[in-house]
């Protein structure tokens, strides 16, 4: 059945309510008396306390904020879904204004450092960036800085440091380049020099992108190292040299004494000679005979002396000479072989000896692990001797590549034996190192090695050993290389922990 009440009755009705509750007369509480007097279904509740909650839980900052949360409260208790709005958006507009009026001080403090440890790095030749650096540091230091000028100045600085960086890496491009050509003429120059290739491969080796200041640190190790075998090398050559000159000059003045010998004694047979055909009588010959004879001893004398000295000389130069050649292959040795197997340019065990102590050392001062392996590939022998000792040779070069691959930049290969190789991995406990070398394995199984036109898996056996606290590098080799044999037991191909 309808209201038989006017609908402007039950209005006026409604306010008569509100009133009488003292009801704010918004139109949410107008709307609820209006249902309740007609009849009509109760609509949605004014829902207060979760407001309440909502209220209580938002903490102000500054007063404008307190403001606009006291008319959301007000709001709330006069049931206005209005004042609440515009309460909770003032809350909100308050944060805004907080945000952009200044930028905490913590924060521009740690961007202060940020960029104080930074710049140093773009050096000082731009003085656009500097100029921009500056201006940002100077708002920044500002008691109560504005992030609008600090968010302008840093725009700014970005752009500079942008122009900057593109320069300075063109610039490393270009000096790299220069120093490949300068590397490489020098190395043109002196194609006889096999001590100086060795230098000039490694560094050109060194001097390829990306640069890592571990592979320059290992190269200047290898060119000082062939400096100072150099330097002695060359003093001991001018020695040599000398040595050989006064052979020389002793040499020509035995020969000179010689000649003037066997002058004088063409002389005295000469003028015997002379005699004996002038001599009438037999007995007169005997004394002429004599004097022959003892010329002749003399001259004999003379020559066997010479030959013995000359034998001496002969010796000394034959010895200079071979020192010479022994100082030559010390220096093709230095250059390039003193720390790296030729073959494939893992280190060998002298530059594994260097690198444990220089990773250990590492290590330790930084408080993490390192891992050790040690492998030693299957059935090499077999290998070689089905295909050859060259074919072997090959088999361990592409080994070394592929595990090079599957290293961090930071690990080291070094060949330990023949078929046997150690690799150190620092910041790696033991689990990840085993991983890595199953990833070998893996790598292996993909990257074939092609002997001719045959495919061929190379499998190997390994051993990792995690460095232990009281232990040096060949106490952690050592255990490696047992759990590598126990790999070899249980049927090859297999990686084990120690
Ligand atoms: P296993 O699986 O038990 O390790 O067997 P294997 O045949 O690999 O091991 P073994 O120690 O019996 O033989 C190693 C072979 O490695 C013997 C040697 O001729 C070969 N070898 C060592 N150094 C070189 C090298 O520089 N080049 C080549 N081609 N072969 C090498
Ligand atoms: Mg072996
Ligand atoms: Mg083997």
């Amino acid at each position: 059945m309808s209201d038989p009440r006017s609908p402007s009755e039950i209005a006026r009705e409604a306010l008569i309510h509100l009133a009488a509750r003292h009801l704010p007369p918004t139109p949410a509480n107008f709307q609820s008396c209006y249902n309740e007097i007609a009849g009509l279904p109760e609509a949605a509740p004014f829902p207060e306390t979760q407001l309440r909650q909502l209220a209580d839980a938002l903490v102000p900052h500054g007063d404008v904020q307190k403001e606009a949360l006291h008319r959301v409260a007000t709001g709330i208790q006069g049931r206005s879904w209005m004042a609440v709005q515009e309460g909770l958006l003032a809350f909100v507009a308050g944060r805004d204004r907080l945000a952009v009026d200044s930028l905490p001080e913590g924060f521009s403090r740690a961007l202060v450092r940020l960029l104080e440890t930074v710049l140093p790095a773009f050096g000082e030749d731009d003085p656009r960036l500097a100029q921009a650096a500056q201006a940002t540091l100077a708002e920044l230091r500002r008691p109560g800085c504005e992030v609008l000028l600090v968010e302008q100045s840093l725009r700014r600085l970005a752009h500079q440091a942008a122009f900057a960086v593109e320069e300075s890496i063109e610039v490393r491009q270009s000096l790299l380049h220069l120093l490949h050509l300068i590397i490489e003429n020098i190395g043109e120059l002196s194609l006889d020099d096999s001590w100086l290739k060795g230098q000039i491969d490694g560094l050109l080796a060194a001097v390829e992108p990306p640069l890592t200041l571990r592979h320059l640190d290992e190269m200047e190790r290898r060119l000082r190292d062939v400096m100072d075998k150099q330097s002695r090398a060359k003093a001991r050559s001018v020695e040599a040299q000398e040595e050989m000159r006064l052979m020389l000059s002793a040499f020509i003045d035995r020969l000179a004494s010689m000649n003037a010998s066997s002058a004088s004694f063409e002389q005295n047979i000469e003028s015997s000679a002379k005699r004996i055909e002038a001599v009438s009588r037999i007995e007169d010959v005997a004394p002429l005979l004599k004097e022959i004879v003892v010329a002749t001893h003399a001259m004999a004398e003379e020559t066997s002396h010479s030959r013995e000295q000359l034998r001496d000389l002969q010796d000394k130069v034959r010895a200079t000479e071979a020192e010479l050649v022994q100082l030559h292959l010390e220096l093709d040795n230095a250059s390039a072989l003193a720390r790296h197997d030729p073959l494939t340019d893992a280190l060998n065990r002298k530059g594994l000896d260097e690198a444990l102590i220089r990773e250990i050392a590492a290590v330790r001062r930084r408080d993490v692990p390192l891992s050790v392996c040690l492998l030693d590939i299957d059935n090499f022998k077999k290998l070689n001797d089905r295909l050859g000792h060259a074919v072997g040779d090959d088999a361990l070069v592409h080994l070394a590549n592929v595990a090079r691959r599957c290293m961090r930049p930071t690990d080291t290969l070094a060949r330990y034996g023949g078929e046997e190789f150690v690799i150190l991995m620092p910041d790696t406990s033991l689990e990840p190192g085993i991983e890595v070398m199953t990833r070998l394995q893996r790598e292996l199984t993909k990257a074939f090695f092609m002997a001719g036109k045959e495919k061929l898996l190379i499998t190997f056996s390994a051993g990792v050993a995690q460095l232990l606290a009281d232990e040096d590098g060949h106490g952690a080799i050592r255990r490696a290389d047992e759990a590598m044999y126990l790999a070899k037991r249980a049927g090859k191909n297999r990686v084990f922990g120690a």
